[in-house]
């Protein structure tokens, strides 16, 4: 096969707002970046974010309440030292980004508005109507465009080149002919966003399949707290599609089929406002004992009809039209059906605070970075709070620039050739020519079902080691696939089959993470182990695959700081 070889000072994958947010930093600074992205920059999930990015802008708030509520929702095992990082700089961040052109929502003082989300103590979550993640992700690609980055939009990244220890670029093809390149450069970026898509009932975009996880996993490099998903509380019954926490931080009410305000049972505070994990398991708990709605009785309401219709109309009319589209319900005149949805991934691709990714616990790799969704720094420990995250890729992925930069002169470019490229020629030739009778659609559809149902919002040992039993079926039936698309030009099939690949691998290591973590912490919630356990797991979870996929595990200590580690009620 022709392998085409591209040189650049840096490459990044990945072009939501982490991958932007870095490449503007580094172009601005005279750096030849590169961008491959599998989908348009402005597809990328994070045009999907409709709630807010927290700062602390309000007057009674400040950036150590921020810092103080990020790791109380993270039940204490976010790294301190990183959670105050983001927490300090993000007021500056959004003034940033408003000077780069987003245009936050006012309130009436001409300020910008704040709106309350779960397990915050303040207000805090600046917003764009209920668009705020479109907004940031249109201005952040103006900016990084203006400033000079090469964009290779609808490519692919199929491979890292990491050798002796050390990274020199990536190979990727492109979809459009199925054309293989190595780019190679100084520094490599991964911000490739989140992998919900291993579950049936999910809020993440068709593209969000953790590709990069597991191409860094087959390096034999570690993935770090792959157990901890979070459900959100509200995707739209049945389909998982999003209704933002903004409907809960307006004044949105949740009800069980009784017409009972359920919150009240399990947390008597913040009620609707609690943190996700703890509303996700009182809607499913409801649920489970009887007190569904809609249709197949796995629902319950959210209830807005008691608001003003103009807040509904101003400040959430996106969320009113995909009621409307997708339940046919308006939640201007009746409660609309909602469950918890596969939303959020809190582990990955580990990093140091400075984003330089971890060979272990204990080394880091030179000239290889991630940032976003798709790494684990950690910000977020067991739980993410709403509005973090949008400002976790932001103000880590324009980080992860400014420490490339800052590197860049002492980082060696050790140019990688045509074949180091032969891995990831040999997965598409064997994708195209394999001639089983295994089909695609069906084994992902497998996966997912049987993730939602066995590594959910509730677990056991008995139902995750059904599903490593699962995973290991679909992963020797994968071997066993044919697709009937030969040709090269948009081979959506093919693609498809190779992000399986992918899905099944690092959905392998949620559920040995989750297995073998004995406490419920945050969003992994063990039934048969209910308690935290700070003496045994207030670590972070380290694991490796090998070739036959066994996976490893080692824990490492958490950045505990000055918030001292307590039980958690909201
Ligand atoms: C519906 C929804 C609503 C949300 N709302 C909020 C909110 O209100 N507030 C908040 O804080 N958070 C929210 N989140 C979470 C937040 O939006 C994301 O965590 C964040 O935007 C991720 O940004 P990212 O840059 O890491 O990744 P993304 O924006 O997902 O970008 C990933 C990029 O990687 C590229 N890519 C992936 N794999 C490959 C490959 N193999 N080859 C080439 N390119 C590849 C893609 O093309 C894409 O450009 C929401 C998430 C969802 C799903």
């Amino acid at each position: 096969m022709d392998v085409k070889i591209f040189e650049y000072d840096v490459v990044i994958v990945g072009a939501g707002l982490a991958g932007l947010a870095a490449a503007r930093e580094t172009t601005v600074a005279g750096k030849k970046t590169a961008v491959i992205t599998k989908l348009h920059p402005l597809r990328s999930h994070s045009g999907a974010a409709q709630g807010g990015i927290n700062a602390a802008l309000g007057a009674e708030d400040s950036t150590d309440l921020h810092a103080f509520d990020t790791i109380k929702g993270s039940d204490y095992l976010a790294d301190q030292d990183c959670v105050q990082l983001m927490c300090e700089k993000a007021p500056e961040t959004i003034r940033w980004a408003e000077h780069m052109g987003a245009v936050f929502s006012r309130d009436d003082n001409g300020d910008i508005a704040i709106r309350p989300f779960g397990g915050q103590s303040k207000p805090r979550a600046c917003y764009a109507k209920d668009r705020t993640g479109l907004t940031l992700l249109q201005t952040m690609y103006e900016q990084a465009f203006r400033s000079g980055i090469e964009v290779f939009d609808e490519w692919y990244c199929s491979d890292l080149i990491y050798k002796d220890g050390k990274v020199s670029g990536v190979v990727a093809f492109n979809i459009r002919d199925g054309k293989m390149a190595i780019f190679n450069s100084k520094a490599t970026m991964f911000a490739t966003g989140g992998y919900g898509r291993a579950y049936k009932i999910n809020s993440n975009a068709h593209a969000n399949t953790g590709d990069a996880l597991s191409i860094v996993a087959r390096h034999g490099l570690p993935l770090e707290d792959m157990e901890f998903v979070q459900f959100h509380p509200s995707g739209i019954g049945g389909s998982g599609i999003l209704i933002s926490e903004a409907a809960r931080g307006e004044g949105g009410r949740l009800l069980n089929s009784k017409g009972e305000r359920f919150m009240e049972k399990y947390a008597p505070n913040a009620l609707e406002l609690a943190s996700r994990d703890v509303v996700s398991r009182a809607i499913q708990q409801e649920i489970r004992e009887g007190r569904g709605v809609g249709p197949n009785k796995d629902s319950v309401y959210i209830d807005l009809t008691h608001l003003d219709p103009q807040i509904i109309l101003t400040k959430l009319p996106e969320l009113r039209e995909l009621a409307i589209t997708f339940l046919g319900q308006d939640m201007l005149k009746e409660p609309i059906y909602i469950a918890a949805t596969a939303h959020y991934s809190m582990g990955g691709i580990p990093v140091d605070i400075n984003c330089h990714v971890k060979k272990n616990p204990n080394e880091l790799i030179e000239g290889f970075y991630a940032a976003g969704e798709c790494s684990c720094v950690s910000v977020h420990g067991a739980n993410r709070l709403g509005a973090n995250s949008v400002l976790e890729a932001l103000l880590f992925g324009r980080h992860a620039g400014e420490s490339i930069v800052k590197d860049i002169d002492n980082l060696t470019f050790r140019p990688a050739d045509v074949k180091d490229a032969q891995n990831a020629i040999n997965e598409l030739t064997w994708v195209k020519t394999n001639n089983g009778n295994e089909r695609v659609p069906v084994l992902r559809a497998e996966l997912q079902e049987s993730m939602t149902d066995n590594a959910g919002v509730f677990r056991t040992a008995e139902s995750l080691k059904k599903q490593v039993k699962k995973i290991k079926e679909l992963l020797k039936r994968y071997k066993n696939i044919r697709i009937d698309d030969k040709t090269s030009t948009f081979n959506t099939e093919l693609q498809e089959a190779i992000e399986l690949g992918h899905m099944l691998e690092y959905s392998l290591f949620i559920v040995e993470g989750a297995l073998a973590r004995k406490e419920s912490r945050g969003a992994h919630f063990r039934e048969d182990f209910p308690k935290r356990d700070d003496k045994k797991f207030l670590k972070h979870t380290y694991a490796y695959m090998d070739k036959e996929y066994n996976i490893t595990q080692e824990y490492a200590d958490v950045v505990l700081g000055k918030f001292e580690v307590k039980e958690r009620s909201y």
